[in-house]
């Protein structure tokens, strides 16, 4: 089915599980002509829910000009084209080099958001990424491999803020994380997680240990790829004996449905609350 224009939709398929996707992107797979996917992590289930006579192709092994032209060629017949992409299409995939060919070629693009793999590691851990007075930031990074870091981005500097930490494509390199950290300020017995393949029905891996132990541990269980690293002083927050509550339910704060010690009234928004209803 096309829509009449040359377009390419670049859809976050999530972290895994194929329920994860987004009704909306779920909803771009079932109309599409044409879907190019990312091999390693995008369940092939996904694909159950495409049209028959859809042409799926998996661009493992396509380099960018090979993964751009399968794109244009379908777009340029109107087809209703599909980029499927691993977690969320922002982050660390080929994302603005299409685009920049598509709109050389004047073919419309756009990006329906997914569920990135950090979020998804977090929640089958059962863990918070935020928690008052603990942390408030969460860093979305990855260590230095082959791909440099920009100044400033160091691990060890990242590192500092003792912030929650996120480490895409990292597994490899735990050796350098835990050194990194340490030069940081951490200490050997910080708690880290790796969940390796979150989401994957029957497939997903969840190893907790400490910056001086994770290695091994990753090593005897033999997670060599597809793990999100977190590591942050919210981690085992259930265990804790105190929380501070947060300021979002404090009986003295006053937010847009509530309040302060008082029933709520009707849902109705005032144009000042439309404008401050971020400010939480
Ligand atoms: N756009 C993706 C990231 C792609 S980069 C996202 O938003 O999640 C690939 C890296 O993402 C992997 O090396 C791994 O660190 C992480 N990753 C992707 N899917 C994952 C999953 N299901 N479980 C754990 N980590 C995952």
């Amino acid at each position: 089915m096309s829509d009449g224009s040359m377009k390419v939709w670049f859809i976050g398929a999530g972290p895994g599980d194929p329920e994860l996707i987004t009704v909306k992107g779920k909803n771009l797979i079932e109309q599409a002509d044409a879907i190019l996917f990312t091999g390693s992590l995008v369940s092939e289930t996904v694909m159950l829910w495409s049209k028959e006579g859809c042409e799926i192709a998996d661009s493992k092994g396509m380099n960018l000009e090979e993964i751009n032209n399968w794109l244009i060629e379908r777009a340029k017949k109107k087809q209703k084209v599909i980029r499927l992409q691993t977690g969320d299409p922002g982050l660390y995939g080929v994302l603005v080099e299409i685009i920049q060919a598509l709109d050389k070629e004047g073919i419309e693009s756009a990006i329906v958001p997914g569920v990135s793999s950090a979020l998804a590691a977090a929640a089958a851990a059962q863990e918070t990424l935020t928690l008052p007075e603990v942390t408030q930031t969460v860093i979305l990074t990855r260590v230095e491999g082959r791909t440099p870091m920009p100044d400033g981005e160091s691990l060890e500097e990242l590192a500092s803020h003792h912030a929650t930490l996120c480490l895409f494509l990292s597994i490899t390199l735990l050796h350098k994380i835990e050194q990194n950290l340490l030069n940081a300020g951490w200490s050997e017995d910080a708690p880290v997680v790796v969940v390796h393949k979150a989401s994957w029905p029957g497939e997903q891996r969840i190893i907790r240990g400490t910056i001086s132990t994770i290695r091994q541990q990753c090593k005897e269980a033999g997670i060599t790829s597809q793990s999100m690293i977190i590591i942050s002083p919210t981690l085992g927050a259930r265990g804790f004996d105190e929380i501070k509550k947060s300021r979002l339910y404090a009986a003295d704060f006053n937010h847009k449905f509530r309040i302060k010690n008082k029933v709520p009234r009707a849902l109705k928004k005032t144009n000042s609350e439309k404008h401050n209803s971020d400010n939480t």
